[in-house]
């Protein structure tokens, strides 16, 4: 029968974080992911299919839940082969956790960026084999769509499968409550994360970016990649307009879409008081870079794979199984322990949220009126300068860069 008390899931935007939880538990399939003018994703009820059961307000643990896990051990951690480093964000330690659980026979669940009618859409996928892993690797800095991922891998615990799901920490503590009960062959793992653009906001990027070089089309996009060593270099692969494949590499902060992001001025509504940002983790693990390693651990630099050209992660285990899956992994990394302070210290996530700069809803708001254009011409303007910085120091050799960073960092 049907209850008529209309269920609201949520009263302000800075109270949803798109986990999907709610749409994924819904019995009636009455909840769609809808996009909001600035395309970031929002539940939507459909009130004729609805039949007012609740379970849906009940699952958010982004509203309800309180995250009880805290760091038990931290590390420095690289994957064994550089060529997995190679084609992730930092020390491919992601990969040597996939690679460990697939071998076992299990599933992983994670981030994909796949076309989809011309646009690349960034969303939650599952694969159980080692020739599929590249589709997960490397950081998508957009949000990623959960879909039906979390009700796909309750259908693989309940069949006893292993299960890895990776993705930002609102993201884990959404499936642990969908899930409702621990599972001894789940582990979690949650990014240290500071925030997501929405993915419409993407492609209209990359939608500027392809009008403006006449490209036919762009085919990938890698938010990190490595060619000029560990750092924050995209690189764009695209058909141009003779129809021929090319790749072409910037640093991050020639870029606007990057540039915004790094300053933090385009995410979502609820990641400025995002409460994953602290010690507190949904995560039976948690990674992310090992930035400032150099002067946190000197001695590892250059020994054992801890090179600096590839990527070195942090990696901290909250929970005893965590712990335990850290300790079966010898054969996939390396692993050096240290302290959840000097990680955080240049971590600032795992203390506290992004800030939101008075500047970030103005940004929006242009988005909104004028497109992607109006970003593109506020972008020019206002980094004018530090395009110019940016540009000149890209010229200088990375030994030298190297010097002038560990110099700013002391
Ligand atoms: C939006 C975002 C913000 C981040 N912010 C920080 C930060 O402030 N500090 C920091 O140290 N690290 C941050 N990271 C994590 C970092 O970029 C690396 O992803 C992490 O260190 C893992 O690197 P890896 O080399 O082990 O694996 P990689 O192969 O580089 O990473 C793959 C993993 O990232 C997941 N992933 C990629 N994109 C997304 C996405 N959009 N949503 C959910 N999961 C995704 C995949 O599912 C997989 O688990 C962020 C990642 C994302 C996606
Ligand atoms: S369950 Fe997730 S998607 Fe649904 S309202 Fe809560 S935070 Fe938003
Ligand atoms: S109240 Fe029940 S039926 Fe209605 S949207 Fe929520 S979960 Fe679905
Ligand atoms: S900052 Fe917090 S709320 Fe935003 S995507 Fe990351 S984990 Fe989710």
């Amino acid at each position: 029968m049907k209850d008529n008390k209309e269920i609201v899931l949520f009263e302000s935007k800075d109270q949803c974080c798109a986990c999907g939880a709610c749409m994924n538990v819904c019995p009636k399939q009455a909840i769609r992911m809808e996009e909001d003018k600035y395309g970031f994703l929002y539940p939507r009820i459909d009130s004729d299919k609805c039949i007012g059961c609740g379970a849906c307000k009940r699952v958010c643990a982004y509203q309800q839940v309180e995250e009880k896990n805290s760091p038990l051990i931290s590390y420095a951690a690289v994957n064994c082969s550089n060529d997995q480093k190679t084609v992730s964000a930092s020390g491919g330690i992601f990969a040597a956790f996939a690679t460990k659980i697939i071998d076992d026979g299990g599933v992983v669940f994670g981030c994909a960026l796949e076309e989809v009618h011309d646009s690349l859409i960034p969303h939650h996928i599952a694969i159980d084999s080692i020739s599929e892993l590249g589709r997960l690797q490397g950081s998508k800095y957009v949000q990623s769509s959960t879909e039906f991922s979390f009700s796909q891998a309750r259908k693989y615990l309940d069949e006893g499968r292993k299960v890895l799901y990776s993705g930002t920490p609102c993201q884990i503590a959404g499936l642990k409550s969908y899930l409702g009960k621990a599972y001894d062959n789940l582990i979690l793992v949650d990014l240290i994360c500071h925030g997501v653009p929405s993915a419409k906001f993407f492609n209209d990027y990359l939608n500027a970016v392809k009008n403006r070089r006449h490209y036919r089309k762009i085919t990938n996009y890698s938010f990190r990649d490595k060619k000029k060593g560990w750092g924050m270099n995209f690189r764009i692969d695209a058909i141009d307009a003779n129809g021929k494949s090319i790749s072409f590499y910037n640093p991050a902060r020639l870029a606007s879409y990057n540039t915004l992001f790094l300053d933090g001025l385009t995410y979502r509504d609820n990641c400025y008081n995002c409460k994953y940002a602290s010690k507190k983790r949904p995560g039976d693990i948690t990674i992310g870079d090992y930035w400032g390693i150099a002067n946190e651990h000197p001695e590892l630099i250059n020994k054992n794979g801890f090179d600096e050209r590839y990527g070195i992660s942090c990696l901290i285990a909250n929970t005893e199984k965590g712990k335990s899956f850290c300790n079966e992994l010898d054969e996939y990394l390396e692993k050096v322990e240290s302290q959840y302070s000097k990680i955080a210290k240049r971590n600032k996530q795992l203390n506290k949220p992004s800030e939101r700069s008075p500047k970030r809803d103005n940004i929006m708001n242009i988005y909104a009126e004028k497109g992607y254009e109006g970003i593109e011409a506020l972008y020019r303007k206002k980094y004018r300068k530090q395009r110019i910085v940016h540009f000149v120091y890209n010229k200088i050799p990375r030994s030298i860069r190297n010097v002038i960073k560990k110099y700013k960092d002391q």
